[in-house]
């Protein structure tokens, strides 16, 4: 290694894969990331998020002072007038009108330390966290079905199964390095199906041998069916069900009334009868079968009752704790699971404990007052706050005011609150707008700590750079007012190691084998092996003392009577969509993460998809005037966004329904939380909210003019009637379009130019209007707005800000937005990693580049992260069925 250069191996801060990230630094700079190749989730690959993660380390947007009511303050008077509240609350209303609201973005021993301060000292269960909308319906159903909440298998499954079902899951966008894994494991198994079960052909049906896009809310009918055809063709595992499971003869009953045949389930799955047949015959004939479902499933009104209806299948089948065969959930969050396991939902207790083991818990933390029943989940924690019920709440690295349902709702609640405390690493999100107390806290690269990931590996994330300004780790900041509280003992902690080592001696106090998880075996370790820690799977200890890849394998399950229970599951039918209404699905685009608070600091991350979207059928296009292209405004009772119409002309969306991704809050777009559409209707069972699933209307949003904005200055919310910003590697870009005069609106944001530093081309019959701003020969910004030119071209003049000095040439060429007899431009960005554009792609293509990996070996595309592959094969598709 060169002088002056550090190596650090951490875990990337994204979705619930944890892939295992190493960073270079020399000479105090961080070099561009790459997979660390012994970490078994990745083996050295990562996706474009992962591989991006250098590109958003910057300061920009921080957090980096403590704030009252805006004021800067110091950390003390913060953390005393914080503590203190508390404790007035709880004197005055009780400990139920506090409630903390996390993030699977925290690390177990930062959730640790929330959850016992909530929990065992002030006294309720309110807190509960942002993983309550990722995967707690997943969670309940282990519970009531296995006995506790635990992920059966591994990914090592994916590559040893000869059907991989993937339900509700677009694992090439949402979990890129698992899908990568299970396109080599299909180049290595020829023999390995896919079946992908999703109401839209999305790109992870690129590796489908079969997909059923089935119309949403079916499933449970689906899996039901599969159920009773198992039993009526003799495939199920009668000795494993006897000797190992209970409640099957009432759950197949129920499962056999679900439906009257295959013609009638594919009348209401709206599926085709043979590829049903098809299913259910590879289904019934491999016993190496891995069952991967995601949000597609946790995120629905019956979440709980679709996922056992999935583990029905595999404990009929006795499928589970076996190489190649069990059902896997994947978690959204990087540490969704560690959030399980430390207690992070209102429902449990700490280490996988329920609250009819409080006792325990309450002798363990030495606590004054051990929560005794559930607390507030996310939706009717809100609810009580919006009530005035909740007088303080403490809101930890997470946007709500973006990512519940009924956002807008959310946001008035906050304003009957006391005191609403939010620490966050970032200044500017839609929930700090509204807190009381800003906390600032570190960031992905300063922390320290741990994160679990989807198979129960638990991964050391370690900081590599200093916080900025006073910001400071979550799990000191709770400490600190813990200690601030008169619980000093309790809340002493100088270093997350200390706070791991009691998380897992709680593991392992009074556990004897009664409990899934266990750490005993990590018990104790010395500040150096928790910094060297390696990734390990629980549990650790005497018995699986390097941890336990499968569960279950031994029959054993922690139920009561250490059977697993089968789950009677009625399929309820979803509701109709009333006429002149579409139904809205809602999930995650390749390049970006959830509120984009870091993903849009990447340039390369942003050129990938830079506007909020909805996908149309066509005929639904056609029904409501909608033009591919234009902007479409989707509305209902609750609220209204504006986003660019999509047509699918190639057949990924069904009629009557329309995709909108999630990411987009009121930092990057005008009006794009589709968070605000959605309603609180939640399983009764997990809490989880039915985010796939909401009634919209749809309309035009006909603008007169349109254009862009490109600026050295980020200017904040633009004041156009509609307008997304996005960072390029040299400057900040809005889209924008409007209904008010396009010289009045170029006129207002030029308004601080002086005169002689503006170049200017105003044609006012024809609306348009082309804005220059030089300053000491260095470009500052440019405005194009016109009623119908394309103007899609600027990749010439952002690369403009990079010049030091303007050439004449190019002034002279500035408001053309392109050099004389330059070439085509590129065209949007398909491969991230190689910056290929689609224009490029195509050429390609029509110069003999006939599949995806031709176009790698010409133009590279794909040959990284492979991210982008199933796009350049809908590429080649498209073109050579034109052609
Ligand atoms: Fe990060 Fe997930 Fe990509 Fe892995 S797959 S690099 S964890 S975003």
């Amino acid at each position: 290694m060169a002088k002056g250069t550090a190596e650090t191996s951490t875990t990337c801060p994204y979705c619930g894969v944890g892939c295992g990230v190493t960073v270079t630094m020399t000479d105090e700079q961080v070099e561009p990331v790459c997979g660390t190749t012994s970490h078994p989730a990745n083996f050295g690959n990562l996706c474009v998020k992962g591989s991006a993660l250098h590109e958003t380390l910057d300061h920009t947007d921080r957090l980096l002072y403590p704030t009252i009511k805006g004021q800067r303050t110091s950390w003390d008077t913060a953390l005393n007038l914080i503590a203190d509240k508390i404790t007035q609350v709880i004197s005055t209303h009780g400990p139920e009108a506090v409630a903390f609201y996390g993030a699977g973005q925290m690390l177990t021993e930062d959730y640790y330390a929330a959850n016992k301060l909530m929990k065992g000292f002030i006294g309720s269960a309110n807190m509960d966290t942002n993983s309550r909308l990722c995967m707690a319906s997943a969670a309940a159903s282990y519970k009531r079905s296995l006995g506790s909440d635990t992920v059966p298998g591994c990914y090592d499954d994916l590559e040893l199964a000869d059907l991989l079902v993937l339900v509700g899951s677009n694992a090439a966008w949402a979990h890129p390095i698992l899908f990568q894994r299970m396109v080599a494991a299909k180049k290595n198994n020829p023999d390995l199906k896919v079946v992908v079960i999703d109401p839209r052909r999305t790109a992870t049906c690129d590796l489908a041998d079969l997909h059923l896009a089935i119309r949403p809310g079916t499933d449970t009918t689906l899996f039901n069916a599969l159920l009773a055809y198992l039993d009526e063709t003799g495939a199920l595992d009668l000795a494993f069900i006897e000797d190992h499971t209970e409640q099957f003869a009432e759950t197949l009953e129920a499962a056999s009334q679900a439906v009257d045949g295959f013609e009638a389930l594919a009348e209401i799955t709206d599926t085709d009868l043979d590829d049903l047949q098809t299913f259910f015959e590879w289904f019934r004939d491999t016993d190496r079968t891995v069952t991967f479902y995601s949000q597609g499933v946790n995120q629905s009104k019956d979440g709980t009752d679709k996922a056992n209806s999935i583990i029905n299948l595999h404990l009929a089948t006795g499928r589970i704790g076996k190489p190649g065969a069990c059902p896997l959930s994947i978690t959204g969050q990087p540490n969704a699971m560690g959030g399980r396991e430390v207690g992070g939902l209102a429902n449990q207790l700490a280490a996988h404990m329920d609250f009819d083991q409080a006792d325990r818990v309450r002798r363990f933390w030495n606590a004054p007052a051990v929560a005794t029943h559930a607390g507030l989940k996310a939706v009717d924690l809100f609810d009580e706050v919006k009530a005035g019920k909740i007088k303080f709440l403490w809101i930890m690295s997470t946007n709500p005011l973006v990512s519940m349902p009924d956002a807008n709702d959310v946001k008035e609640a906050l304003s009957h609150c006391e005191l609403v405390v939010v620490s966050d690493c970032m200044a500017n999100t839609d929930t700090t707008a509204m807190a009381h107390v800003l906390l600032p806290a570190a960031g992905w690269g300063e922390k320290n700590g741990t994160v679990t990931n989807s198979e129960r590996r638990i991964s050391r994330q370690r900081g590599f750079l200093p916080s900025p300004g006073e910001a400071m780790p979550d799990w000191w900041i709770i400490s600190q007012v813990g200690q601030r509280m008169g619980y000093e003992d309790a809340f002493s902690w100088e270093h997350p190691a200390q706070i791991f080592d009691e998380h897992a001696r709680l593991s392992a106090f009074e556990n004897d084998g009664k409990r899934d998880f266990d750490l005993s075996g990590l018990v104790g370790m010395s500040r150096d092996e928790y910094d060297a820690m390696p990734p390990v799977q629980w549990p650790v200890n005497a018995q699986w003392p390097r941890g336990r890849k499968r569960f279950f394998d031994d029959g054993h399950f922690y139920t009561r009577n250490g059977r697993a229970r089968f789950i009677a599951v009625k399929a309820e039918l979803p509701p109709q969509i009333q006429p002149g209404h579409l139904l809205m699905n809602t999930g995650r685009i390749r390049d970006h993460w959830h509120t984009m608070t870091r993903t849009a600091k990447s340039a390369r991350l942003a050129q990938h998809i830079a506007e909020p979207y909805a996908d149309f059928h066509p005929d639904d296009a056609r029904t409501y005037g909608i033009r591919d292209g234009g902007l479409v405004r989707l509305f209902n009772e609750r609220g209204a966004i504006v986003v660019r119409a999509h047509v699918a002309s190639d057949g990924r969306q069904r009629q009557g329904e329309i995709f909108v991704p999630m990411h987009w809050t009121d930092r990057y777009a005008s009006l794009a939380r589709m968070g605000t559409l959605i309603n609180k209707d939640n399983d009764p069972i997990s809490g989880q909210p039915a985010l796939k699933r909401a009634q919209v209307q749809a309309e035009p949003f006909n603008v007169s003019w349109k254009g862009f904005v490109l600026s050295r200055d980020d200017l904040g919310p633009l004041g156009s009637d509609y307008w997304v910003y996005n960072r390029t590697s040299t400057c900040h870009m809005y889209e924008t379009s409007g209904n008010s005069d396009p010289a009045a609106f170029a006129t207002t944001l030029a308004a601080s130019w002086p005169e002689h530093e503006v170049l200017r081309f105003s044609d006012p019959k024809n609306g348009h209007v082309r804005v220059a701003h030089i300053r000491d020969g260095r470009l500052e910004s440019v405005i194009f707005l016109h009623p119908s030119a394309d103007l899609s071209a600027r990749s010439w003049l952002q690369e403009r800000f990079d010049d030091e000095q303007l050439e004449f040439a190019d002034r002279l060429a500035l408001l053309a937005g392109r050099p004389l007899g330059a070439g085509a431009d590129k065209g949007k960005i398909i491969c991230s990693c190689f910056q290929v554009g689609e224009k490029t792609i195509l050429e390609a293509i029509h110069n003999g580049c006939e599949s995806a990996d031709a176009l790698g070996a010409a133009l590279k595309c794909g040959t990284n992260c492979g991210s982008c592959i199933p796009e350049l094969k809908g590429l080649v598709g498209k073109a050579l069925s034109k052609a």
